[in-house]
This record gives C-alpha cells, structure tokens and sequence, in this order.
C-alpha cells in the first residue's frame, strides 16, 4: 500500500526499530537510530573551542565512557 517512496523507512542499528519519515543518523558512527537510541551529548569542537550539543547513538555514548 505504501509504495509512493517519498518517506523511505529507516531501521534502528541498535534495536531494529523501524520508523518512516526523517531518519535520525548518530553524529559519530553516522548510523539511523531511532529517537529511543540517540541522545543529546555535548562533544567538544576544538575548532570553536565549544562545546556543541549532537545526537549520539546509545552505542557511541557508552564507548566514551571507558
Ligand atoms: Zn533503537
Ligand atoms: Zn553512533
């Protein structure tokens, strides 16, 4: 029945979620995730000398902490 390609459907790298409409990709291992999976974290851009605010997938977030 859905078959107009317009919003394609993405699946979680993580848990296998599916979802259609704007994929969310994790700013690190550039990934779909879906919103359950991905978090805000703030990531140091030594360019600006900011912290930035980027949507981290569970995975990428954990394997900052060790
Ligand atoms: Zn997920
Ligand atoms: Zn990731």
């Amino acid at each position: 029945m859905d078959e107009c390609g317009e919003s394609s459907p993405w699946i979680c790298h993580i848990c296998d979620a599916t979802g259609r409409g704007e994929a969310q990709a994790c700013a690190q291992c550039y990934m779909v995730t879906c919103p359950k999976h991905l978090q805000a974290r703030a990531v140091y851009n030594a360019e600006s000398g900011l912290y930035e605010l980027q949507a981290v997938c569970l995975l990428c977030a954990t394997e900052a902490l060790h």
